[in-house]
């Protein structure tokens, strides 16, 4: 069985909130979902860019903490 890779991306907003996109893989695509507003979309290429996109643009959240 090919490995299930789920990673996330989370990102602070500036009042020191986490906000969270889990990235699964889900056949050819990544499915990502937002732990805070339950948005979702599928994405082909560079999900994780799509995520960091989302988390910016619909919560303000652009500190990655792993920085
Ligand atoms: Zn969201």
């Amino acid at each position: 069985m090919p490995s299930m890779t789920t990673s996330k991306v989370s990102r602070w907003d500036g009042h020191g909130r986490e906000h969270i996109v889990h990235v699964s893989k889900s056949g050819m695509q990544r499915q990502l979902s937002c732990e805070t507003c339950g948005w979702r979309k599928g994405a082909q290429f560079l999900p994780w860019l799509k995520a960091q996109e989302h988390l910016a643009e619909a919560h303000q959240a652009t500190v990655d903490p792993t920085a």
